[in-house]
């Protein structure tokens, strides 16, 4: 999933601004932000906005995530959903519904390590942790992932 910037009007205060926002994959940008201004211009009609143009892509990529599982999980008192990422790797508990689970997670692939199903905050983190070489995955880590 990628990132692309939308210039925006908002209409009743005659201004405009940019905003980043991810468009999931094989989703037209124009198409996928008209959508959203859709539904948010109908939640706040004193605050209506309209697109623009699209600027261009921001270059952060989203993880692209699938439901792992077939059935949803149940562990003692947690009932969860495993998604993971087509690209990086990472696989994400989704808990039950009412719990927050964002679908834009930032995919850094060249920062995971997926021997942990961790990503780390640069690369000379994930390096010394090669180099320790002591990994072990989450205890909820599904199997034959
Ligand atoms: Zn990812
Ligand atoms: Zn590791």
């Amino acid at each position: 999933m990628k990132e692309f910037n939308f210039e925006v009007e908002n209409i009743d205060r005659k201004t405009t601004h940019i905003e980043p926002n991810p468009v999931p994959e094989g989703k037209d940008p124009v198409e996928h932000f008209n959508e959203l201004l859709e539904s948010w211009n109908k939640d706040y009609p004193n605050d209506r906005r309209k697109l623009i143009k699209v600027i261009g892509e921001t270059g952060v990529r989203y993880c692209s995530l699938e439901k792992v599982n077939y059935f949803t999980i149940s562990r003692g008192d947690d009932i969860y959903d495993l998604m993971s990422c087509k690209n990086c790797g990472l696989v994400f508990q989704r808990f039950g519904l009412g719990q927050n689970f964002s679908n834009y997670k930032i995919c850094k692939p060249h920062l995971v390590c997926n021997k942990c199903n961790k990503i780390f905050a640069n690369s000379a983190g994930l390096n010394a942790h090669n180099k320790r070489g002591n990994h072990k995955l989450p205890n909820w880590y599904p199997d034959g992932v």
